[in-house]
């Protein structure tokens, strides 16, 4: 049977954390597999649909970037409405956007009428080897298993910059989401 289903359901998937974790380029990197280390804080995405084979399945995700909005703490409840999925940054170098971290849970618990999957994700991971001879404080990976699994979110470490793990994330959290739907 080769017909393609009338409408094919399609998710709908947010990108959360504070500005600079990496959310543009994890997009950039899942939507056309490149990175560019000059990205303006204020440009989204053009490639906001992606599809994926989610257990033999094709699998259409609708990927929302916050655009910027995060650096002025305006991103409203409204961003997560109807989110099938979320998925959470951090920068594996940067203590204060995992400490952050717990406010975005709460933003996401608030604005949800129901339980949504939440993907915790270590970005930047490709920097922790540099960070560390250099003597900068980086966020062990037990730190954010540890977290994600206070809140019942799953988690993965990431690099939007060698392209580590984006993918399977992806997936992963899809495949989570589809469980749940
Ligand atoms: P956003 O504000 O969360 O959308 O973050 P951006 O995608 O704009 O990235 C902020 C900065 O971090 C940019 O200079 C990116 O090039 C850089 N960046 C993003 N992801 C990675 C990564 O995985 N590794 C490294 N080394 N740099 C990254
Ligand atoms: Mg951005």
């Amino acid at each position: 049977n080769t017909s393609a289903p009338e409408s094919q359901k399609v998710y709908k998937i947010v990108l959360a954390g504070d500005a600079a974790v990496g959310k543009t380029s994890f997009l950039m990197r899942l939507c056309k597999n490149e990175f560019r280390g000059d990205i303006s804080a204020t440009v989204g995405v053009d490639c906001k649909m992606k599809t994926l084979i989610v257990d033999g399945e094709e699998t259409v995700l609708q990927l929302w970037d916050t655009a910027g909005l995060e650096r002025f703490g305006i991103i409203s409840k409204s961003y997560f409405r109807k989110a099938s999925g979320v998925l959470l940054l951090y920068d594996v170098t940067c203590e204060r956007s995992f400490l952050n971290v717990r406010e975005w849970l709460t933003m996401i618990e608030d604005a949800s009428t129901q339980v949504v999957p939440i993907m915790l994700v270590g970005n930047k991971s490709d920097l922790r080897a540099t960070a560390a001879s250099e003597g900068q404080k980086c966020m062990p990976s037990h730190f954010g298993e540890n977290l994600a699994r206070t809140y019942g979110a799953l988690f993965c470490e990431t690099s939007a910059k060698d392209g580590s793990n984006v993918v399977e994330t992806v997936l992963h959290l899809a495949r989570e989401v589809k469980k749940r739907t």
